[in-house]
């Protein structure tokens, strides 16, 4: 089956055409600019030598989508004769609250689920959403299917999920931990499981997605039992511009002192925090450290209180789950940045935990980095959300049949 996978942002689209017979890339594209001047497409062919670029006025996601179907069947650049070869649309959505532990094809009840979620991820619910409407009203016939950020975390048990607030608010609010990058932990774990050649089932597994977005999640035979984003993204580690956890009575300490309102403060949270607010250089984790390299104190502070953070949910995870086989560095950083990893599993030995040094001087491969005598295994794997969109996709449909 051929799948066409859409993550749908407010301004920007990025999509992906894979055949899922052999899990192969087909054409990946990036529409930037919707609702904009400069409304463009960025399509790349599997193995073409050049992206094709196309400038057009998109004033809605309709128009935007089109676009994408349009390079997808076309003679020089497209990668399909017809639409018709398409069998489902996959759909990125973040946030479905409690409603769903799994993918569901999308229907009239699912759309209203969305919508109710709204308030839960006001940024990014609504721009998902006329994702799948766009798509639904030019493709009326291919099944579409959700797929969630938050779907894998919901088997987390109450303990880790509900805060130390009045009960009301759960109940009245929805206030709770709904956990994050879901698709990603996912597809790691499967992943670091099939590299070790073991059952998920007898696993105990940490997954640090460290991108600018950054969580980290803690897995017991194939459920997660625990994730450091909460209610919002905001929870949790240090991030590129997120300020992750601090004492909540710091938000109206500073907003009285620079008299902010509620929305300015969060965005400060949001936007100028985490190792951008630290460093005061960049939220990119290669200009901090070509920073700290040179001398700049205040990068070397923002990589140690990183690092001090992922180091610090690792030990409580492991205390959560009385222990770990498998540690997996996922995303960006986790990906890329050899002395992030270093920093991070350094002096760990006690726990079992040992990364080899020259193991680790790897970027972007899948590869086992720890030490042949570390009880704990530590795994670098590119994660592929959309690979794990595509697949949950087929399973969603082929259950249709
Ligand atoms: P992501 O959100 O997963 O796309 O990760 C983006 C972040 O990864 C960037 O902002 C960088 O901080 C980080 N990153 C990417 N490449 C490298 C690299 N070679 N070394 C260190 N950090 C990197």
């Amino acid at each position: 089956m051929k799948v066409l996978v859409i993550n749908c942002g407010s301004s920007s689209l990025k999509y992906q055409v894979l055949d899922m017979d052999g899990e192969v890339l087909l054409a990946k594209g990036l529409v930037e600019r919707i609702g904009m001047d400069g409304s463009v497409i960025t399509h790349t062919k599997t193995g073409a030598e050049e992206k094709w670029v196309n400038e057009t006025p998109m004033p809605t996601h309709k128009e935007a989508i089109q676009q994408v179907l349009d390079a997808v069947v076309d003679e020089d650049h497209g990668v399909l004769k017809s639409m018709s070869e398409l069998g489902a649309v996959g759909h990125r959505v973040v946030h479905a609250g409690e409603a769903y532990s799994h993918s569901v094809v999308i229907d009239d009840q699912v759309m209203s689920v969305l919508e109710d979620c709204t308030e839960l991820a006001p940024l990014h619910n609504p721009p998902n959403i006329l994702g799948i409407q766009a798509c639904k009203e030019l493709m009326p016939t291919t099944p579409m299917v959700a797929v969630f950020d938050t779907a894998y975390h919901q088997t987390m048990p109450p303990e880790s999920y509900i805060y130390a607030l009045p009960y009301e608010y759960y109940e009245k609010y929805r206030v709770r931990r709904y956990g994050f990058h879901g698709t990603s932990h996912k597809y790691v774990a499967h992943r670091a499981a099939e590299m070790l050649g073991l059952d998920e089932k007898h696993l105990k597994v940490i997954t640090c997605h460290l991108g600018n977005g950054a969580s980290i999640t803690a897995i017991k035979g194939g459920e997660v039992i625990d994730t450091s984003m909460g209610f919002t993204p905001l929870e949790g580690l240090v991030m590129g511009t997120r300020c992750g956890d601090i004492d909540p009575a710091i938000m109206t300490y500073v907003a009285e002192k620079e008299n902010l309102d509620n929305d300015e403060i969060i965005d400060v949270m949001n936007k100028e925090s985490g190792v951008l607010g630290i460093s005061g250089i960049s939220s990119d984790f290669r200009d901090i450290e070509a920073a700290a390299e040179s001398g700049n104190e205040r990068a070397q502070l923002a990589m140690k209180v990183f690092a001090h953070k992922v180091r610090f949910f690792i030990g409580a995870y492991i205390a959560e789950m009385n222990g770990v086989d498998a540690i997996v560095f996922t995303a960006g950083v986790g990906e890329n940045d050899i002395g992030m990893r270093d920093i991070i599993c350094d002096n760990l030995d006690n726990l079992g935990i040992h990364l080899d040094l020259i193991k680790n001087r790897v970027r972007g491969k899948e590869v086992i980095i720890s030490a042949s005598d570390s009880k704990v295994k530590i795994l670098l794997i590119p994660t592929n959300e959309e690979l794990m969109i595509a697949r949950d996709t087929v399973w969603r449909v082929s259950l249709l049949d």
